[in-house]
C-alpha cells in the first residue's frame, strides 16, 4: 500500500486509478481499496490536498550523521504545513497505532531529528523558521494514527542514545544488556552470554 500512495497522483489529468496502480505493482485488490480509505479520511484528504499545493513530498530521502555513523532511510510523506514540518510514516503491521509508537517511535525521531538538520536549525526538533516538526505513524487498514513526541528533549534524548549506540558500533564495542529479552534468549545458559547474570526470568 507504501507504493500506491506514494505513487497516486490527484493532479494528473490522466488520473491513473488506485486499483491500476495496484495492479501495476503487483498488488491485491483490497491493498486498492485500503489505500481509498485512508484517502477519504481527513488525513487523506489533508495529503491530496497538500500534494495538489505542492506542500507534499513523499519518499523522501534523508540522511543523518549520527556518532560517526551515516544513517539514511526514506520518509514516507513530509507535509509541509504552514505552522509545522509533518513526517508522515504508513505502517502496516498487525497492531493498533499505539503499540507502532512503540516499535517505530526511534526511526521517527530520526527522521524529525534529520530534517531538522535539513531544514537549518541543526536539531531540537525544529525546522526552518522555527517550526515544530512533529512525527505521526499510521496503522494503514486499521483507520488509526499516533502521534511520536518530537519536542526537544525528545529529539535531544534520542540523539545522544542513538550516537552512543552507533559509537560502540563502530568501535566494534557490543556490550551485553541483560533485561527482558533474556528470557527468549537462545544464548541465556551458554558460556557466551557476555552478561553472565542475564535477567528478564521473572
Ligand atoms: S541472555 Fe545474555 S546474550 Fe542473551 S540477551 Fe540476555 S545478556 Fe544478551
Amino acid at each position: 500500500m507504501h507504493k500506491i500512495l506514494a505513487a497516486f497522483d490527484p493532479r494528473a489529468t490522466d488520473a491513473v486509478s488506485l486499483g491500476e496502480l495496484a495492479a501495476a505493482q503487483g498488488l491485491p485488490t483490497e491493498a486498492a481499496g485500503a489505500a481509498a480509505r485512508f484517502l477519504a479520511s481527513p488525513d487523506g484528504e489533508r495529503l491530496v490536498a497538500a500534494i495538489r499545493a505542492g506542500r507534499a513530498r513523499r519518499e523522501l530521502p534523508v540522511a543523518l550523521l549520527l556518532g560517526g555513523t551515516l544513517v539514511t532511510g526514506a520518509v514516507d510523506a513530509v507535509l509541509d504545513a504552514p505552522d509545522a514540518l509533518e513526517v508522515w510514516d504508513y505502517k502496516t503491521d498487525a497492531c493498533g497505532a499505539a503499540e507502532l509508537a512503540g516499535r517505530y517511535g526511534t526511526q521517527l525521531a530520526a527522521y524529525a531529528l534529520a530534517l531538522a538538520r535539513a531544514e537549518g536549525r541543526g536539531g531540537g526538533g525544529e525546522g526552518r523558521g522555527g517550526r515544530p516538526v512533529r512525527a505521526r505513524l499510521f496503522a494503514l487498514g486499521r483507520d488509526e494514527s499516533v502521534a511520536v513526541p518530537t519536542d526537544a528533549d525528545a529529539i535531544a534524548a534520542f540523539e545522544a542514545k542513538a550516537s552512543e549506540a552507533l559509537a560502540h558500533l563502530a568501535r566494534g564495542e557490543f556490550p551485553p544488556k541483560p533485561g527482558e529479552r533474556c528470557t527468549r534468549c537462545t544464548l541465556r545458559n551458554s558460556p557466551l552470554c557476555a552478561a553472565k547474570t542475564p535477567t528478564g526470568d521473572v
